[in-house]
Order: structure tokens, then C-alpha cells, then sequence
């Protein structure tokens, strides 16, 4: 029987409508409209598809959103300038710098410098450290997507051995974290790992966040396993059109797989709801300082 398609699209629209209706309850109580602020350095187009949906997203959710557009030579004095204005901005509760960088700006330095508090990608040491000790944080959004969408096909996960293909700060590890604390064994694999195809096949639960093209073959997954497919890979196909395309080989996946997210509609709409719930969390937290 062909794998369970986990159909994340669907999943973060039934999401961002709570979100919508937390913002209204949000607004009649207390007056308060969270703000969301997004920095593009740069005219990276794949970037700017992103940011353009993020806003986009988030007025359809009562979220106000500011995007501010800088030049690709802007310095790294000039955006940490203007990631200290927003901290101080009563009207903004969440600040996203929208990644990668051009080379001459320190990408540390400038996630180092958001205020904690607002860091709705959840990347400052701060809310890494939290996460990491188990307290209660802003949790980077895509893993936190794949986590809801891993809970609606699993409804406890202790004792399952979760493997992780891929360990960047902004996905696999704290995907890694969250795996522990839901009780899984957790294997966080990366290149220098030794038989990944002998990793992948003990993996119940499989997240895969490389981008490698399909790179993990039908063949090594367990039958029944879950898999979490985060690459986004652009392909160029023979007769020139351009498409998506995951980490996962996604036809010969869906014929082992027990569940699977397709590329696109899988993970990439849960990054963006998780997005506005991190910017709903935060403004939140005002409420409580
Ligand atoms: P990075 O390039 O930061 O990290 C890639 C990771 O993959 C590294 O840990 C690297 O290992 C590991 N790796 C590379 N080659 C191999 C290999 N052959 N075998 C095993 N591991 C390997 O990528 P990101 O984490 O930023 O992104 C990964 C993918 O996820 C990309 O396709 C990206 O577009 C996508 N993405 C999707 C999102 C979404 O919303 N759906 C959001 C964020 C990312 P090492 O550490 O040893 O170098």
C-alpha cells in the first residue's frame, strides 16, 4: 500500500486560521496588533519569493507586517543599526533577517544582535540554549513544522528512533532537540557520516534537510517508517522546465514509506505558519513583562 501523504498545505491552513483567530482575540482584549518585521539585504529572487509570502501571509492572518528592502552592498554597521531600532520598536514583537547574507555582513553577529525576545526564527544563542536545555523558547519554524506534522501521524513518539539527515543550527539540529525532548533515540547524521544508507534503514521516524536532490533512495528507508522530506531543491528537467524537488527519491519513497511529505506542500507552508505563531507568541510575551 502506498505511504499516508501528509498534506502540509492543508495542515498549516487549518493552523494559521487558530492563528488568524488568537490575533483577533488578541487585539479585542488587549489592543494589541503583534508585528512582524522582515529584513531582505540583497535581490536573491528565491529570497524574495520567500519574504514576499511571509508578509503576505501574515496580514492574511491580522499580523501587521512591515518588509524593509536593503541594498546588496548595505554593511553590517548599517543592518545592525537598524535591527536595534526595531528591538526598541514598541510595535514590532517579532524581527526575521532573512538568510543567507551577502558576504561582507557576519550572519552571527547580525542574529546575535536581535533581541531574543523578537527572534521569531528562533536562531539567537539564547533561544538555541533554551531549546537545547529544555525551557521554553522560540522554536526555529521549519522544525517546528515537521514536529506538528510528525504529531498528527503520531500521537507519542518515545521510544522511536528518529534519524536526522542533516545538522545546520537553523534545521537539523534543533529538529535533533525536539526529537529528544518528544522521547525519541535520536541519530543526527551529516556528510562525514559513515553507511548512511545503514542509518536510514533503523529510522521510524526519518527528517531529511541536506539539498541533495534525492539523495536518499526508496531503498534504504524501513517499510512503515514516517518521512520528513525538508529539502527544496530547484531542478532543471531535460525539456527545460523548472520544478521542485526534495532530499527524498519521492516516487520510490512512497512505496516503502508508512507516511511522507511531498515537495512542495509539504514542509515549506509549516515553516511560514509556524512563522506567525512564533510572531503571536511573541507579542504575547509582552503581556507578561
Ligand atoms: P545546510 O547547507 O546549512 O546544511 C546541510 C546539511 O546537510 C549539513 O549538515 C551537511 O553536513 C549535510 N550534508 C551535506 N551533504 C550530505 C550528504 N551527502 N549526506 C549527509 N548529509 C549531508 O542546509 P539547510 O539546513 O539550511 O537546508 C537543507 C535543505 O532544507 C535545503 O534544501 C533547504 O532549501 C531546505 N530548507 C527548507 C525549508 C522549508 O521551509 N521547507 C527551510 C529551510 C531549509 P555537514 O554539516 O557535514 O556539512
Amino acid at each position: 500500500m502506498p505511504a499516508t501523504i501528509i498534506d502540509g498545505k492543508a495542515f498549516a491552513d487549518t493552523y494559521k486560521e487558530t492563528i488568524a483567530a488568537e490575533v483577533a482575540a488578541l487585539k479585542a482584549s488587549h489592543g494589541i496588533t503583534p508585528g512582524l518585521a522582515v529584513i531582505l539585504v540583497g535581490e536573491d529572487p528565491a529570497s524574495a519569493v520567500y519574504v514576499r509570502n511571509k508578509g503576505k501571509s501574515a496580514e492574511a492572518c491580522g499580523i501587521h507586517s512591515i518588509t524593509e528592502r536593503l541594498p546588496n552592498d548595505t554593511t553590517q554597521e548599517y543592518l545592525l543599526k537598524r535591527i536595534h531600532d526595531l528591538n526598541s520598536d514598541p510595535k514590532v514583537h517579532g524581527i526575521l533577517v532573512q538568510l543567507p547574507l551577502p558576504k561582507q555582513i557576519d550572519t552571527n553577529a547580525v542574529l546575535d544582535a536581535i533581541d531574543p525576545r523578537k527572534d521569531v526564527d528562533g536562531f539567537h544563542v539564547v533561544n538555541a540554549g533554551k531549546l537545547s536545555t529544555g525551557q521554553d523558547s522560540l522554536v526555529p519554524c521549519t522544525p517546528q513544522g515537521c514536529l506538528l506534522l510528525l504529531e498528527s501521524i503520531h500521537q507519542d513518539m518515545a521510544g522511536m528512533h528518529a534519524v536526522v539527515v542533516g545538522c545546520s543550527n537553523i534545521v537539523g539540529k534543533p529538529m535533533a532537540q525536539l526529537l529528544l525532548k518528544a522521547g525519541c533515540t535520536v541519530s543526527l547524521c551529516h556528510s562525514k557520516t559513515r553507511n548512511l544508507p545503514d542509518m536510514v534503514k533503523q529510522a521510524d521516524i526519518l527528517v531529511v534537510a541536506v539539498g541533495k536532490p534525492g539523495l536518499i533512495k526508496g531503498d534504504w528507508i524501513k517499510k512503515g517508517a514516517t518521512v520528513i522530506d525538508v529539502g527544496i531543491n530547484r531542478v532543471t528537467l531535460p525539456d527545460g522546465k523548472a520544478v521542485l524537488k526534495g532530499d527524498v527519491d519521492y516516487p520510490a519513497a512512497l512505496l516503502v514509506a508508512g507516511a511522507i511529505t511531498p515537495v512542495p506542500g509539504g514542509v515549506g507552508p509549516m515553516t511560514i505558519a509556524c512563522l506567525l505563531a512564533n510572531t503571536l507568541k511573541a507579542a504575547r510575551s509582552y503581556l507578561k513583562a
